[in-house]
């Protein structure tokens, strides 16, 4: 087989049938939160229908099935990240969480006042706010990466940003405000060169395309469950071994102890479960590993193939929209159409296209230093997942230029 099954993929997603005002849904918002199979509905509904316990603790039935279906998740990813170890997999509550731990546990462990931290102008907030509290409590200098007209990083600065006082690069594999592919494995080789590590924010990367940490190089990875077709509300940090097992708690409570006592101590549990504190989002957990199934069965090569060709063909479309201007023109690019139209605000763009039942989203895309950079407050951005077809592509855009004669 060459070419997905699109229609075979949409019948996958009970969603895709539903009208918004009379219209049907077309889609085009899945760097916000893709849409979720029936094998990952029906793993949650199953969890709660049959097995709903608490892990880890349990000596009955139910507590041993659910604590079999979460480790297995546990392994799932590892084998999906190629990671070297299931101890290198710690559940969290999405990205934002995954990036706030390794901020917290080993950033405040292991910063001095006058240490740098290199972040990209690209980064979704989420992989800025946590670097800038931390280096308003400890005092270290945040280091930001420029990005080109293209919406390309700018390696030359990066490079001559590196030092002796380097100690953590924090980059997004792709952008979720322009689709930008970024050349992590050579960002991790000149971060390792000066004695550096790096945290990549996958939450773009890991439904688009093959990840692989060990390929890769990189010491920390982070994604979400709710972007890659699993549920809301889990997230996957990866850490090397060595780095997690030196790292400290960041949360402290159940799940994350083997002993706890006020005579002699309390002793955590070994890694990843020092990173689990209270009880997890079981049910989501599982349904994640739903969801990689779900990704591996369909064929994550397909699908890119498939995201590409529809990215090829909506780029074209919108180019030859009168006044229409795409943000983020990178030669490595996936998934995002970002664009501003001459004399329409994104906000009414979004607003009317809705009203033809087209989902995108307006507005600054937790991007705003970049967007800022770029002169912009807001893009209207058309995100693309593997169960679009062409024919949404084309009723997207024509969509979009009735919009845009209306409030011209
Ligand atoms: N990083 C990137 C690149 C993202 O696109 C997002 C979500 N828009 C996040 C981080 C944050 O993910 P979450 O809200 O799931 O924690």
């Amino acid at each position: 087989e060459t070419m997905l099954d699109v229609a075979r993929v949409r019948s996958d997603f009970p969603i895709l049938e539903r009208e918004v005002h009379g219209k049907p849904l077309i889609y085009l918002d899945n760097a916000a939160t893709s849409q979720t199979p029936s094998a990952v509905i029906d793993t949650l509904d199953d969890y709660y229908r049959r097995y709903n316990a608490n892990i880890h603790r349990g000596l009955h039935t139910l507590a041993d099935e659910a604590t079999a279906a979460y480790e297995g998740t546990r392994e799932k990813v590892r084998a999906w990240l190629g990671a070297a170890s299931h101890r290198e997999i710690v559940f969290t509550r999405g990205t934002t969480e995954a990036i706030n731990l390794v901020a917290n546990s080993w950033g405040r462990a292991n910063l001095r006042p006058g240490d740098e931290i290199i972040v990209s102008l690209m980064e979704h907030h989420s992989n800025i706010v946590p670097w800038q509290m931390l280096a308003e409590a400890l005092d270290v200098t945040l280091k930001v990466i420029p990005v080109d007209e293209r919406g390309v990083l700018d390696q030359a600065a990066y490079r001559d940003m590196l030092g002796e006082r380097t100690r953590l690069v924090c980059v997004n594999h792709v952008s979720n405000a322009l689709g930008t592919v970024n050349p992590v494995t050579e960002m991790a080789r000149a971060a390792h060169e000066h004695g550096a590590l790096i945290l990549v924010d996958g939450a773009q990367a890991v439904p688009h395309q093959r990840v692989d940490v060990q390929a890769l190089d990189v010491d920390f990875y982070a994604f979400s469950g709710h972007k890659a077709y699993g549920p809301t509300g889990v997230g996957v940090l990866y850490g090397r071994e060595a780095l997690l097992e030196a790292m400290p708690p960041w949360q402290g409570g159940g799940e994350m102890i083997s002993r706890v006592s006020f005579e002699k101590g309390t002793v955590y549990s070994e890694i990843p479960h020092k990173f689990e504190a209270g009880t997890p989002a079981i049910a989501e957990v599982i349904a994640l590993g739903a969801a990689l199934d779900w990704i591996a069965d369909t064929g994550i090569d397909l699908m890119a193939a498939w995201e590409h060709h529809l990215l090829e063909r909506a780029t074209d479309k919108l180019q030859a929209v009168d006044g229409l201007r795409m943000i983020g023109t990178a030669p490595d690019k996936v998934s995002v159409l970002s664009f501003v139209v001459d004399g329409a605000h994104s906000q009414d763009i979004g607003l009317l296209i809705d009203q033809l039942g087209v989902a995108i989203r307006t507005g600054h895309h937790c991007a705003q230093p970049m967007l800022a950079s770029m002169g912009l407050d807001a893009t209207c951005r058309a995100s693309l997942a593997a169960y679009n077809t062409p024919e949404e592509v084309d009723a997207f855009v024509e969509a979009l230029q009735k919009v845009i004669a209306m409030v011209r």
